[in-house]
């Protein structure tokens, strides 16, 4: 249960005045989340930057570009002329040094004259301009009198917006929230907290969100760090206690002989890599042990992550025990079975798949077999974790692509079994130094090595406005029997971002090159998806017109060319999973970026780096580098479970402190007993990483 002292925190955003259903849309749309944000969610969406107001020069003394507030006299009112209404509605005040020009397109004469009636002193800030040599102000931010200026900030904070939502709205929603803070326990440790010079954390909000000076707004500074670490935390003591649960002793022994796996391999029609032979080994040796295994699997895009994954549950079988493998979406579940069935059926391995489309009887028959234990490995989607999806002795649980996955999935499918194995599979190479971050305590096996055969990648960048020389290309290619993926931005990005969604950019293709062009999108049906899907894997479409539902997984090694459309709108671990669809057969590749004429530093530093190196973990790095370097594209993009707060590269420090916290915590007191732990109980549910509270009970 969620302490009660929360409850004003978890109040809907639409509790505030001037928030409703529009406001509420909005608010979802830039707080990332399905239903309306709480008050906690708004207070956690810090300013990205400041406009500073404390500079008050004398009119003459006022520099043009600059922000400056005055303080001035109104001297009279000139509405736009008739007939002019697009004329400006001007009102002319002055100090002793000279006279400013304050100008409102539009403007209500009644409204105007309320805010700057003639005679009276006022006080005005916004960027002051010059304008057939007076100076002006065009529609200032704040026009307020003596007693307003007095309570006028000399500093704004600027949050990161989304289209339709104003600065004010949002400022004046953040302010009503501040004040519904109520008094929090402390978490931090009084020793930790004396040592970092942090405040608490009602100050720390306080702080950032109505900043004093401009430092105050610094990610680096205590305000800031306090609350990413606080985050940190809360997400090192989630882990600490799954961990914790998942370690327990009593895991059994869980891999037998070796005979299937050798018939696995016998059965490839590859040699395995050495960093494939050496994790198969790792988790084989893990899997013998009478200690649950807590392995992370990680591995470039096609660096051969199933069939080690099929090894382990193969290990797993030779014990006559079962494995599962959930993956976070259809198409991956399916490209995995594919890999997976063929080796198994020569190996004698009984597979099957279970995802949202197995029905009625199908689906019953096969949840009896997995009861009986009539099959060793089944993959999956979330479908795997329905309640009545019962195992006959699951010792392996494996997790593709898991950061998609919350704790609670992991969770519901480790629990099907006693004391379960878990493997997990990544396709997005973490610097090690990062795995802590995210993963928590887990030990690793490396793919690094690419199988055999792979050809290098030519990658380029084309202005958009050369898109016709592409299509050109594209036409010749298709000619001399080459298959094309074309990757448009998500979808649902389209109603917010202009940009030329998939359907248009197919419908162009189509209207050039007939029937053989195919389209996938996240909005179809799974089954549709499908059907495109298998026709453009065996050759009947030449151009796979696609949103970054193919980004992960899927396999069409005869597919050689990839065009991605407003490349510069993607983050670099998704170029780069992306462009790990092509380059997987025995043709030389070509991968181009299209993007848009006047890019941003980051966006072409990005596009640089991707087109020099096709090393995953140096890409990861660098994607690191450059988003902590204060790219707005934010962790959603690169795939990784998202801080709101914490950039792992700047507050690497805090990282290492958080875990340690945790661990001890976890050590002294698993349970969060005490008052000390209903603090920590508060701080999880802040940061929403509450759903390990269950595994330990209440307080
Ligand atoms: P990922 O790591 O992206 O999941 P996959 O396991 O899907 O990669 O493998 C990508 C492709 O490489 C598959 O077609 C698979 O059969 C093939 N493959 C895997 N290991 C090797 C190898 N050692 N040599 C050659 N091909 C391999
Ligand atoms: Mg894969």
């Amino acid at each position: 249960m969620r302490p009660a002292v929360l409850n004003p925190l978890f109040a809907p955003v639409t509790s505030l005045a001037g928030v409703g259903p529009k406001q509420d849309k909005l608010f979802r749309y830039l707080l990332e989340r399905d239903d309306t944000p709480r008050l906690i969610d708004l207070l956690l969406h810090l300013p990205s930057s400041i406009i500073d107001r404390r500079a008050r020069p004398k009119i003459r003394d006022a520099v043009p570009g600059t922000i400056v507030t005055l303080e001035v006299t109104v001297d009279r009112h000139r509405p736009p002329p008739p007939g002019r209404s697009r004329a400006p509605y001007v009102v002319y005040a002055s100090d002793d040094t000279g006279d400013v020009q304050l100008a409102f397109f539009r403007g209500n004469r009644d409204y105007l004259e309320k805010l700057l009636p003639v005679g009276a002193r006022r006080y005005v800030s916004g960027t002051a301009q010059t304008f057939e040599g007076t100076l002006q102000i065009v529609h200032p931010d704040r026009v307020v009198d003596e007693a307003g200026f007095r309570k006028l900030p000399g500093i704004d904070p600027v949050y990161p917006l989304t289209e339709g939502l104003a600065r004010g709205a949002l400022q004046r929603a953040v302010t009503q929230a501040l004040d519904r803070l109520p008094v929090l326990p402390e978490w931090i440790d009084p020793a930790v907290r004396r040592r970092c010079g942090f405040s608490s954390f009602a100050e720390a909000l306080r702080g950032v969100h109505a900043p004093r000076e401009p430092e105050d707004i610094s990610p680096e500074a205590p305000f800031w760090s306090r609350l990413a670490f606080d985050e940190l935390l809360a997400h090192q003591l989630a882990l600490a206690i799954v961990r914790a649960q998942l370690r327990r002793p009593a895991g059994h022994r869980h891999a037998g002989d070796g005979a299937l796996r050798d018939r696995i391999i016998n059965a490839l029609p590859y040699a395995l890599t050495g960093s494939q032979r050496e994790a198969a080994a790792a988790i084989a040796a893990d899997l013998a042990q009478p200690v649950r295994m807590l392995r992370l699997l990680q591995g470039d895009v096609g660096s051969g992550k199933t069939v080690v994954a099929l090894l382990a549950a193969a290990a797993a079988a030779e014990t006559d025990k079962q494995a599962a493998l959930m993956a976070p979406t259809e198409i991956l579940a399916r490209q995995h079975l594919k890999t997976i069935a063929p080796l198994a059926e020569q190996a004698g391995m009984r597979v099957a798949i279970l995802t949202g489309r197995e029905k009625g009887k199908e689906r019953r028959e096969l949840l009896a077999r997995l009861a009986a234990g009539d099959i060793d490995l089944v993959v999956g989607t979330h479908a795997l974790i329905q309640d009545d999806v019962v195992f006959r002795t699951l010792a392996l649980a494996i997790i593709d692509e898991q950061h998609r996955f919350g704790v609670r999935e992991r969770l519901a499918l480790t629990s099907k079994g006693e004391a379960v194995d878990v493997l997990v599979l990544s396709a997005t190479p973490i610097p090690r130094t990062l795995v802590m971050t995210y993963f928590g305590d887990m030990d690793i096996s490396e793919l690094r090595d690419k199988p055999a055969g792979r050809q290098p990648i030519d990658t380029r960048a084309v202005a958009a406005s050369r898109i016709s020389e592409v299509i050109d290309a594209i036409g010749r290619a298709l000619d001399a029997g080459r298959q094309v993926y074309w990757i448009c931005p998500l979808v649902e990005e389209s109603e917010t971002v202009a940009s030329m969604d998939a359907e248009q950019r197919f419908a162009a293709l189509e209207k050039r090159f007939g029937d053989r062009v195919g389209l996938v999108h996240g909005r179809m049906r799974g089954t549709d998806k499908d059907r495109v899907m298998a026709r453009f894997a065996g050759g009947d479409l030449g151009v796979l017109v696609a949103t970054t539902v193919v980004e992960v997984g899927v396999d069409v090694p005869a597919a050689s060319i990839m065009v991605i459309e407003n490349a510069e709108r993607f983050g670099l671990a998704q170029l780069h999973q992306l462009r790990g669809r092509i380059g997987r057969g025995h043709l030389a590749s070509t991968c181009l970026l299209i993007y848009r004429e006047l890019l941003s530093d980051t966006a072409e530093a990005r596009l640089k780096v991707i087109r020099e190196t096709t090393d995953g973990f140096r890409i990861a790095e660098e994607d690191l580098r450059l988003r902590g370097e204060g790219d707005i594209l934010g962790t959603r993009q690169s795939g990784l479970p998202g801080f709101r707060i914490a950039r792992p590269a700047l507050h690497a420090q805090l990282v290492a402190q958080a875990r340690e916290a945790a661990l001890q915590i976890v050590r002294d007191d698993p349970k969060l007993t005490g008052q000390h732990g209903e603090a920590l109980r508060c701080l999880l549910y802040l940061f929403g990483r509450d759903e390990a509270l269950p595994l330990i009970g209440a307080g």
